[in-house]
């Protein structure tokens, strides 16, 4: 597929989470989102949100960066029919434009992202990522909330101090019936005993996790390899894994019993593919993750996690969960599962008059003549 674009628009929009979200590594209350537009002359636009943070506490990228790597090194770049793959690294930024570029692409053919990747299925089943609490109770409380409404996974936010207790009273809470996944972002330090023994209780059958997601160091291969060896359930990578080459060595090294996919992380469509392709191979059960993402992410996730390889619980909940008010129209939830969307692209655009008014900075590239 050959897009001709003759420009592309970048633009900053700042949304206030619906609620705050802690991790053991940040406590996030906005976001400030990329929003990449690919300007197409005789053909639809396309649309693509840049995941990066504001910080860099979870990956190596952030918002401001990556506005100045897309609007210095990438964009030119590829408006000069040029490989964006001549800059190194900045996987999230160059995720969003390969990601705008696709959607315009598919628009022009009226064909969807989930034909695009193959997906089997155009229900997907929720998972609600809940971050760490003021309390075990207050845990326990807000977690029910999301089964009572008909969600059936939870991932909750681990980290030395706050993990076998809460975990196992969210599971008394809730039952046997609800999948919880648990993730670290990397807290626990695969040289500490103490650390190390308490991903095994954890991982204990009576609390019955499906996955520990990366305990340790995202440059820690080793050491997830070690606790591979020792803990039953899959030991599932996610800041670890930054393409096809990490995921190869991690499942040479016995380091990887799971995968949490993000496309921006990988960067892009392209190589998240592959990663799904070898983990369907290998027998390695992936999860869909994700980063907070406005409607426009939230279609890009929904696809994926219909993918045949995603057999575990995504991070993936109805637009509520995350923003009072998307940029988009809300994507909602039935008794726990969501709709892939089936029209052209994404299948779902930004509300221009929305867009328009959370926008703090724009700027727009034109192909050189
Ligand atoms: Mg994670």
């Amino acid at each position: 597929m050959q897009v001709l674009l003759e420009g592309v628009e970048l633009r900053l929009v700042r949304l206030p989470l619906a609620g705050a979200f802690r991790t053991a590594r940040a406590n996030r209350t906005h976001r400030d989102v990329l929003v990449v537009q690919a300007l197409v002359a005789d053909g639809p636009s396309g649309w693509a949100e840049c995941v990066a943070e504001n910080d860099p506490t979870y990956w190596p990228e952030y918002t401001a960066g990556a506005f100045r790597a897309l609007h210095y090194h990438l964009v030119p770049r590829v408006l000069a029919g040029r490989s964006m793959h001549e800059v190194r690294g900045h996987h999230m930024a160059k995720a969003a434009l390969e990601g705008a570029a696709l959607d315009a692409g598919l628009r022009s053919e009226g064909r969807s992202l989930g034909d695009f990747l193959g997906v089997e299925r155009h229900q997907v089943s929720t998972g609600i990522a809940l971050g760490m609490a003021q309390s075990v109770e207050n845990l326990v409380t807000v977690a029910t909330g999301w089964v009572q409404q008909g969600h059936r996974a939870l991932k909750l936010k681990v980290a030395p101090g706050w993990d076998v207790e809460p975990v196992r009273a969210v599971r008394a809470a809730v039952g046997d019936d609800v999948a919880i996944v648990v993730d670290a972002n990397g807290s626990y330090d695969s040289d500490d005993r103490a650390h190390v023994n308490a991903l095994a209780r954890l991982s204990d059958e009576t609390i019955g996790v499906l996955a520990i997601e990366q305990p340790f160091d995202p440059e820690d291969l080793l050491g997830h390899a070690r606790l591979a060896r020792h803990v039953d359930v899959p030991v599932c990578l996610d800041e670890s894994i930054g393409s096809v080459r990490d995921l190869e060595t991690a499942l040479a090294l016995g380091a990887c019993g799971a995968v949490n996919l993000k496309v921006g992380r990988v960067g892009g469509l392209v190589e998240a593919r592959r990663i799904h392709d070898l983990c369907l191979k290998e027998g390695i059960p992936v999860r869909c993750g994700g980063m907070l993402e406005t409607g426009l992410g939230r279609a890009v996730n929904l696809a994926v996690a219909a993918l045949p390889a995603c057999t575990l619980p995504p991070d993936l909940g109805p637009s509520a969960r995350y923003y009072a008010r998307d940029i988009t129209p809300a994507f909602v939830d039935r008794d726990g599962t969501m709709s892939v969307p089936i029209g052209p692209g994404l299948g779902i655009e930004p509300i221009k008059e929305v867009l328009d008014e959370v926008t703090v900075n724009q700027i727009i590239l034109r192909t050189p003549r």
